[in-house]
C-alpha cells in the first residue's frame, strides 16, 4: 500500500517527525521557497511547495532561482498583462502550475493566454462558481482546440484520467483526493482535505496513526461515501456527469441551469479526449 503524500505548512519540527516522506508544502510567502527546497533537500521527498497570495498573478515576483523546484502557485487574479510580460520567459523555464480562482471573470481570459504561451495552469474553486459559461467556454479550449497550449487544470487532468467504467476525481489536481493525499496541520492533526483542516473535521491526530490510517473509520467511510449518495434519491445521485462531478456542487441550488450543464459537456468532452487516446490502438480502416 503506498504512502500517503502529506500536505501541510512548513514546520520544522513536524518536518522533522515526517522524514523520507513525501510531503506538499503550503505557504504564502514566496520569499522562502528556496529555503524550503534546501531544507528539504536531504530528508522529506518534496511533491510540490503550494503557494497561496492574495497578489495579483502580475505583481507576483518570480525568480530564476526557483529553478526545477514543484511549485503550484494559487492567485485571486490575473492582473495587468503589461506587468507580466516581461516576466513570461522567465515562468516558462520554471516548473511551476499556476492557478487563478474563478471568481474573476478576466481570469478565464488570462487562463487561455497563459495557455497559448505554454505555461501550465489552472482554475481553483473558493467558492460557488456563478460564471459556469465561462467554465464552460474554458473547458472547452482546454480539450478540444487543437493548437498547441499548455494544460489547463482541472481539464486536462480528467482529459488524461477519465475511464467511463470509473469515478474520476479531479480533486487530485488540488492535493485533496485522500486515497493520495492526506492533509495536516501543526498540532498533527490529519484531516481527508484542504477545506476539513480548515474546518476542524480531524480524522485522527499524531503521525504515528498515519500507518494504521487504513484502518481508520472517518477515512474508509470517506472511500465509501460516493457510493452511499448514489443511494440517495437526489440530484446528483440521478445526474449522469456523477462519475466525474462526485457532487462536488451538491449544495447549488439550481443544478440543472448550472452544474448539470456544465458537467454533462465536461462528461462529452472527455468521451472525446478518452476517443482520441484510444485511436492508437485501433486496427486502421478499409
Ligand atoms: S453536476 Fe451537479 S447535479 Fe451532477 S453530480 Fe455534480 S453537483 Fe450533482
Amino acid at each position: 500500500m503506498m504512502d500517503h503524500i502529506l500536505v501541510c505548512p512548513f514546520n520544522e519540527k513536524l518536518l522533522s517527525r515526517l522524514k523520507q516522506r513525501a510531503v506538499v508544502i503550503n505557504t504564502k510567502d514566496f520569499n522562502i521557497i528556496r529555503y524550503i527546497n534546501k531544507e528539504l533537500d536531504n530528508s522529506n521527498k518534496l511533491h510540490a511547495i503550494r503557494v497561496q497570495t492574495d497578489k495579483p498573478l502580475s505583481e507576483i515576483h518570480f525568480h530564476e532561482e526557483w529553478g526545477k523546484i514543484p511549485l503550484a502557485v494559487y492567485s485571486p487574479e490575473f492582473g495587468e498583462f503589461k506587468n507580466l510580460l516581461h516576466q513570461l520567459n522567465l515562468i516558462r523555464k520554471l516548473n511551476i502550475r499556476i492557478f487563478l480562482s474563478s471568481q474573476h471573470e478576466f481570469n478565464f481570459t488570462g487562463l487561455r493566454i497563459l495557455s497559448s504561451l505554454q505555461i501550465a495552469c489552472g482554475l481553483y474553486f473558493n467558492e460557488e462558481p456563478h460564471n459556469w459559461d465561462s467554465i464552460n467556454d474554458l473547458m472547452h479550449y482546454a480539450i478540444y482546440t487543437k493548437t498547441t497550449h499548455a494544460p489547463i487544470e482541472p481539464f486536462h487532468w480528467v482529459a488524461i484520467n477519465y475511464q467511463p467504467s470509473e469515478y474520476t476525481d479531479y480533486s487530485f489536481v488540488y492535493f485533496n483526493n485522500p486515497t493520495q493525499y492526506l492533509h495536516l496541520n501543526d498540532q498533527e492533526q490529519i484531516a481527508l482535505t484542504a477545506e476539513d483542516l480548515a474546518k476542524g473535521n480531524f480524522i485522527d491526530q499524531g503521525i504515528k496513526s498515519l500507518d494504521s490510517i487504513h484502518k481508520n473509520k472517518k477515512y474508509i467511510h470517506a472511500e465509501n461515501v460516493r457510493y452511499e449518495i448514489m443511494l440517495q434519491m437526489n440530484d446528483c445521485s440521478f445526474c449522469q456527469a456523477f462519475r466525474i462531478c462526485l457532487a462536488k456542487f451538491s449544495s447549488l441550488k439550481n443544478k440543472n441551469q448550472t452544474c448539470k450543464i456544465f458537467f454533462s459537456d465536461f462528461l462529452n468532452a472527455a468521451d472525446f479526449a478518452l476517443s482520441k487516446r484510444n485511436k492508437g490502438n485501433q486496427l486502421w480502416q478499409l
